[in-house]
């Protein structure tokens, strides 16, 4: 009798939300997460896969991406590459605000092969004309509460957050003043406010004194001055006051944020991010970005366990995203999985200045699920 659609066999789930790591069977029906035992039996479904030797895993997610979203007329979009990293949720980060949100829903988000969400910019025009001179001057003219509110009231299938920069360097003196209004927009609607940190001013620790319970730091290992440790390399002690008062810390690697010296000195005074993602968008997805797993194959090479670094994929941008039936492969929850090959061997990666880390681990995507539809498979011979 089939009574399922998709059944993995003799594969080694890693569950990070209750750190279940062992071989399981797992079943999917209806686009929902059927069943996980120790032996379910072939005749039972439709379509077996062979996930022997293989690691399943939630279906990863990806807190801090731009997708589909133009800058100078060239794009990623998000089939190009999450489906082949595991990737079954992601949120774009800012890219659009209230003015130019509804042109990126119909062009991009609404018909995204996998989830893909939004973290509306305070700013009306989002990134249009970013890294330019007018841009630094006037992206503080562009916020209007009210309409920023009233977008994310019409849209809360997609929209999860609110995007702000805070550094001099990506909008000159508006930092403290959009804050302040992503804050206001984020006690009215409820939804956390995602910060950009880069370069001074403001400092770190003035941005941080605007932020409560849920709301997001991202670039947390960027090598500038804004970042978490000070000049001497020690983690500012506003940074762990933050972690305890419950501030969420991304690390969103993008094209200038992520350098190994800085993650090694952060590592080694235990701050770990609590989110592992890419800020990928077409500058960076070459290199040093690629994808997720690329990505998260960094930190093993750093020397973070498995499950850890899999949990900073999963269970915690879940959290952080308000939506803990995400990255938890429990019976009843959203079919979303990733088959995931660890190899090890002799592999090269490279950070945001251009450092070179050369590891014994990395991660490759052999298959990914959304919602019960296999959206990926590796096709080698
Ligand atoms: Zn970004």
């Amino acid at each position: 009798m089939t009574q399922y659609d998709l059944l993995f066999k003799g594969g080694e789930v890693i569950r990070p939300a209750d750190g279940f790591r062992g071989p399981l069977d797992v079943a999917i029906a209806d686009g929902r997460i059927a069943a996980l035992a120790p032996e379910i039996p072939s005749q039972q479904a439709k379509e077996v896969v062979d996930a022997r030797g293989k690691l399943v895993v939630p279906g990863l997610i990806d807190l801090h991406t731009h997708l589909g979203f133009e800058l100078h007329r060239r794009v990623t979009w998000a089939e190009d590459v999450c489906p082949r990293s595991g990737v079954t949720t992601a949120v774009d980060m800012g890219s659009t605000g209230a003015f130019t949100f509804p042109w990126y829903k119909e062009h991009a988000l609404s018909h995204s092969p996998m989830r893909l969400w939004e973290f509306i910019n305070i700013s009306s025009i989002g990134v249009i004309a970013i890294h330019t001179p007018y841009y630094v001057d006037h992206y503080g003219e562009y916020i209007d509460v009210d309409d920023t509110i009233r977008t994310i009231e019409e849209n809360r299938d997609y929209i999860r957050g609110i995007k702000v920069f805070a550094s001099s360097a990506m909008v000159g003196e508006w930092s403290l003043k959009a804050l302040e209004a992503a804050r206001e927009v984020g006690q009215a609607t409820g939804l956390p406010v995602a910060v950009h940190i880069s370069v001074e001013p403001p400092t770190l620790e003035e941005v941080l004194d605007r932020l409560g319970p849920g709301d997001i730091i991202t670039h947390s290992y960027t090598p500038w001055n804004q970042g978490i440790l000070d000049a001497e390399g020690h983690l500012r002690p506003a940074v762990r006051e933050a972690r305890e008062r419950g501030i969420f810390f991304d690390l969103g690697h993008g094209a200038g944020s992520f350098a190994f010296d800085t993650a090694r000195r952060a590592l080694d005074q235990g701050f770990a991010p609590d989110s592992i993602s890419t800020d990928i968008y077409y500058a960076n997805v070459e290199t040093p970005v690629k994808d997720l797993l690329t990505t998260v194959s960094k930190f093993l090479n750093l020397g973070m366990p498995l499950e850890e670094a899999l949990a900073k994929v999963t269970v915690n941008p879940a959290r952080a995203l308000h939506a803990q039936e995400l990255g938890t492969l429990q019976p009843g929850g959203p079919a979303d999985l990733a088959v995931l090959r660890l190899e090890e061997g002799e592999y090269n990666f490279v950070d945001s200045r251009k450092e070179t880390l050369t590891g014994r681990w990395e991660l490759f995507c052999e298959l990914t699920v959304y919602q019960g539809r296999i959206i990926y498979q590796n096709r080698r011979a």
